[in-house]
Formats: C-alpha cells, sequence, structure tokens
C-alpha cells in the first residue's frame, strides 16, 4: 500500500532535530509522498529546500491567513517568484481564520483572493485553511467559481455536510486530517462516508493534531496511515482501496509523478 500525506510542516522546529529520520520512517510506512506546506516567506524557501533535498518531499507555498499581517512588503511578490522553484506543485496554505485574531479578516480575503488568482494563472491547485469562517471561506470560492471549476482542497476538512456539498459541487477536493480519528467527532465519520471516494485525500497537519492513540504527541507523516484506516473504517471499505482512491485522487490534483 502507498499513501500521501498532502499536508505536513516539516520546516516546523519540532522537527529540525530528526527531519531525515521523520522521513525515512515514512517512506519505510508507505507514505512514499509528502507536500511540505509554507505559512511565511521564511517556511516556503524551507519547504522549498527539503524538496531539493528529499525526493520524497515536494512544496506548497503560499502565506497563511494568520501570517498575513506579519509578512513585510515584498515578501508576497517573493512568494510569486518562488512558485517557479522545482517541485512545487501547488498554492498554500491559504484561507480564513476567525479563531485566531492574527490578522484582520480583510486583509486575509485579500490575500485568499491573490492566492486564488495566482491558481488560476499558474494552473496550479490551492490548499485552504478554513477556521471559524465557512460563510465567508464559501464566499469567497464562490466568487471564483464563477469562472470555472476550482482546482483545489479543503484541508483538515471539519466543516458541515453543506459546505462539502458545495466545494465539491465547486470542483473541490475535501482532504481529512487526523482529527477524523477523535473520539467525539463521529458526525464527520458519518459524514466521511457519504463523500464521494474520488475526491477524497488524506494527510497529518503535522507536527499538529496527531491521530488517536498519538493525540496530544508530535504528528508526523507516517500517522497518516491511522486517518486512512479510520476513512476506511467508516467507509466499510478496505485499507487498500483507501490508499488506492487518496494516492491517485493527490497524485492528480497535484499533477505528482507516479513511483509504482
Ligand atoms: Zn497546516
Amino acid at each position: 500500500m502507498e499513501w500521501i500525506d498532502t499536508h505536513c510542516h516539516l520546516d516546523e522546529e519540532s522537527f529540525t532535530q530528526d527531519c531525515s529520520e521523520t522521513i525515512q520512517r515514512a517512506v519505510d510506512a508507505g507514505v512514499k509522498t509528502m507536500l511540505a506546506i509554507g505559512i511565511t516567506l521564511d517556511s516556503c524557501r524551507r519547504v522549498v529546500e527539503l524538496a531539493q533535498q528529499y525526493p520524497s518531499v515536494y512544496a506548497v507555498i503560499g502565506l497563511h491567513p494568520n501570517y498575513v499581517s506579519a509578512a513585510l512588503p515584498g515578501d508576497w511578490e517573493k512568494i510569486v517568484e518562488l512558485m517557479r522553484a522545482p517541485k512545487v506543485v501547488g498554492l498554500g496554505e491559504t484561507g480564513l481564520d476567525k479563531y485566531w485574531d492574527y490578522a484582520p479578516i480583510d486583509l486575509q480575503t485579500d490575500y485568499f483572493h491573490r492566492h486564488l488568482e495566482l491558481s488560476r494563472e499558474l494552473d496550479l491547485p490551492f490548499v485552504v485553511h478554513c477556521r471559524e469562517a465557512e460563510a465567508e471561506t464559501l464566499a469567497v470560492l464562490k466568487q471564483h467559481a464563477a469562472s470555472g471549476p476550482l482546482r483545489g482542497v479543503m484541508h483538515a476538512f471539519c466543516g458541515t455536510a453543506e459546505t462539502a456539498a458545495e466545494c465539491l459541487q465547486m470542483g473541490m477536493h475535501l482532504s481529512f486530517g487526523g482529527m477524523l480519528t477523535f473520539k467525539k467527532n463521529e458526525a464527520q465519520r458519518q459524514l466521511s462516508r457519504t463523500l464521494p471516494l474520488d475526491r477524497l485525500l488524506v494527510e497529518t497537519d503535522a507536527p499538529y493534531l496527531a491521530p488517536t492513540p498519538y493525540r496530544g504527541k508530535r504528528n508526523e507523516p507516517a500517522h497518516v496511515r491511522l486517518t486512512a484506516a479510520c476513512l476506511a473504517e467508516s467507509r466499510g471499505i478496505s485499507r487498500e482501496e483507501v490508499a488506492t482512491a487518496t494516492t491517485h485522487n493527490a497524485r492528480q490534483l497535484f499533477r505528482l509523478p507516479d513511483f509504482m
């Protein structure tokens, strides 16, 4: 079985001591591809470097909504330039976050629009972070969907059935992370079994949101299998089926090469 972790923060400090061991553990566990995602200009530079250093790592770069206030003039232009670096396969993470009060919503929205416009221009998929801002996020997405289907993914999806339906209708993918395995999230598991398998991805968001039984510990890409196993169990299908489908979906969405 082969898995793809479509969202991990391999450049974060908690991995600096053992980044190559972490990546090797993932590869040994069948997680042959990892998408390292940037949140600031510095972080984007680091994930691009990681992608150059490790054959199994690809980069997704952008300005996270919580860091748009901290961005310096010119940072966005530098990220746009960096999009041309080898193995950059998508934009993000972008989106809206009303949970943390790190940046005014208008500024977050402005950057969200920039990512979506650039996604169309470069024909690269985008990765959406949405926290306590479902209505606002959908409103922005809908504006862009007016000019054609969207090529993107709702990362660590934990929204309602209605939001899922709207995102799917706009052409988007939905990605499940460790939260799917948390005991209290039965409603998410119920929802996950109703969604089309050909639009689902799996991810860790490592080092955050470790799945059960690692909850509260540092998460790592190898653990994506636990979330995928939970998805398989919820849907009453085999882990092989989930592995084949989600790996294929991720390869198509991010146009990743096929190693097999
Ligand atoms: Zn993330």
